[in-house]
């Protein structure tokens, strides 16, 4: 890649691994991140980990901290700024600055979109109440724990019944807490195959009972 200005949106997995990349390739270019947390390159497989405590310190998930990037790559990863607008034929990323509201553009050669995913609430009574989260950033971890602590829950409801619905009912249920995971699929677990199932299905039910 020629020398030239890389703006990459999103900082956690794929827009961390995509900059130090680039920098990689090519000492020059110029890089930025944008991301409208305040936490870049974090392990979300440790989150259900820390929901159950066995992960117990908040900076065991961090893999690096903003500041680190600039200072080990010569990358400048600005958190808290929500990518808005895209114009291919200018190259600029219009972005909002989320503390102030503070509107910037930004000029690119490459872009590179590392968004991820957000998680898919259905449409449910009550979704807005303050008990009912997801899971899927470092932010709704701390949350979560914060919650269990404040609340004294007893009981949980886990919707989806993927990996990371288990991870976190498994992780409920070692903190102490009657845990029920629900899934639209007949089994668990899509992934696995048919015959594995029977084992889930154990799996689940022995968590339940605990
Ligand atoms: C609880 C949990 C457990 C998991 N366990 C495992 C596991 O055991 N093994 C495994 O391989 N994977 C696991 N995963 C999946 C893994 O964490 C994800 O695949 C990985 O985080 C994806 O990284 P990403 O960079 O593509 O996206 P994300 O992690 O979603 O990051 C995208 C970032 O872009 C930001 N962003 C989005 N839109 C904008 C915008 N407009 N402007 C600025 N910023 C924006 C988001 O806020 C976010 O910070 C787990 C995930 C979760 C949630």
């Amino acid at each position: 890649m020629e020398s030239g200005n890389v703006v990459i949106i999103g900082g956690v997995a794929a827009g961390t691994k995509a900059a130090a990349k680039a920098r990689r390739e090519n000492p020059d270019l110029k890089v930025t991140v944008l991301t409208r947390e305040s936490y870049v390159s974090y392990a979300g497989c440790g989150l259900p980990y820390y929901i159950g405590d066995v992960i117990r310190e908040e900076k065991e998930l961090l893999v690096k901290k903003p500041e680190d990037f600039l200072i080990d790559y010569d990358i400048d990863v600005i958190t808290g700024i929500e990518a808005l607008k895209i114009a291919p034929e200018e190259k600029t990323v219009t972005a909002k600055d989320l503390s102030d509201g503070a509107v910037r553009e930004f000029n690119y050669d490459k872009l590179v979109l590392a968004t991820g995913a957000s998680p898919s609430i259905p449409p449910v009574k009550g979704k807005e109440l303050g008990n009912i989260v997801t899971v899927r950033t470092l932010r709704e971890a701390f949350a979560i724990k914060k919650l269990l602590r404040e609340r004294n829950i007893k009981k949980a409801v886990v919707v989806g019944g993927g990996m990371i619905g288990l991870e976190v009912a498994e992780n409920l249920v070692h903190t102490g807490i009657k845990t029920t995971v629900v899934e639209l699929a007949p089994h668990s677990e899509r992934q696995l195959f048919q015959s594995l199932c029977g084992i889930v299905h154990f799996f689940d039910a022995s968590a339940v009972a605990r």
